[in-house]
């Protein structure tokens, strides 16, 4: 499956390059370093599970997939939970999420009979946004919106990933330029971790593909037109042609869309 499925999209980065952290950013542990040696290159040519198989094995400590429910990771959970990969699945539940994202969830779990950890926002933060901007205080500016979703997610997301040695995404190169500087695995300076994304050179048409082979179970949205699923007042359908995460934040004109999970630079906490 995963030569009918590659991206044009470079892979082979000098990560001993990137393991060398930046002034004032955490260091990494030296297991890591034995541990990824030659790690581009074993990834590089292996499928997305033998890519999640080999980080574990080279990778003493917890590692993390982070997952937001859409196709790709619910492909990436199918062969975690298949494989009995030892990572733990995490996912961010903004209090906002669509009620179908929260069926898939309860399916996904009955089906595969394991637990996907929830980590929530932190309630005194939350409440003083709302209290300060309103329910839906997200419309009014870019400003309010990055700093909801640095309260419902970004915050939230340093706890979920506290202590690991990896964290593993489901982003795609395709998606968004901000998400193909990613790369399929980096050092993240600001984390003192590793991240991976096993589907970095992966088409969303070969992992629908994927998904339908195994039946997999996806969001409900995705038959009436939702291409890319967050937030329910954040996200819409978009039509054929469009860009796949254009219905997020649709409202703003400039800007990644992104909130800000997989931007490379250090988080800084709103003020
Ligand atoms: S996507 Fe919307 S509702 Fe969700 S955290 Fe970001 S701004 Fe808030």
């Amino acid at each position: 499956m995963f030569d009918a499925a590659p991206y044009p999209f470079p892979l082979e980065t000098d990560l001993s390059a990137e393991l060398q952290p930046a002034a004032g950013a955490q260091t990494c542990h030296a297991d890591m370093v034995g541990g990824v040696r030659g790690l581009h290159s074993a990834l590089a040519k292996a499928s997305p599970v033998a890519r999640m198989a080999t980080l574990r094995e080279r990778l003493p400590g917890p590692m993390v997939f982070m997952h937001g429910f859409g196709i790709e990771g619910q492909l990436l959970l199918h062969w975690i939970c298949e494989n009995d990969l030892d990572i733990d699945i995490a996912t961010l539940d903004t209090g906002r999420l669509f009620p179908e994202t929260y069926e898939l969830w309860a399916r996904t779990e009955a089906r595969y009979g394991r637990r996907i950890r929830a980590v929530y926002p932190d309630p005194v933060a939350l409440e003083s946004y709302v209290g300060e901007h309103g329910i839906n205080g997200f419309y009014a500016s870019p400003s309010a919106r990055k700093a909801c979703c640095e309260v419902r997610k970004t915050a939230p997301l340093e706890r979920a990933l506290a202590g690991a040695s990896a964290w593993i995404s489901a982003l795609r190169a395709d998606q968004s330029s901000v998400r193909r500087d990613d790369g399929l695995v980096r050092f993240d300076a600001a984390r003192g971790m590793l991240k991976l994304n096993p589907l970095f050179d992966w088409t969303r048409e070969a992992v629908l593909d994927e998904v339908e082979a195994h039946d997999i179970p996806v969001n409900a949205l995705h038959a009436r037109g939702f291409v890319s699923i967050g937030c329910a007042p954040c996200t819409r359908a978009i039509k054929p042609g469009e860009d796949e995460r254009s219905g997020r934040w649709w409202w703003e004109d400039e800007g990644p869309r992104e909130c800000g999970l997989h931007m490379r630079e250090k988080r800084v906490p709103a003020a």
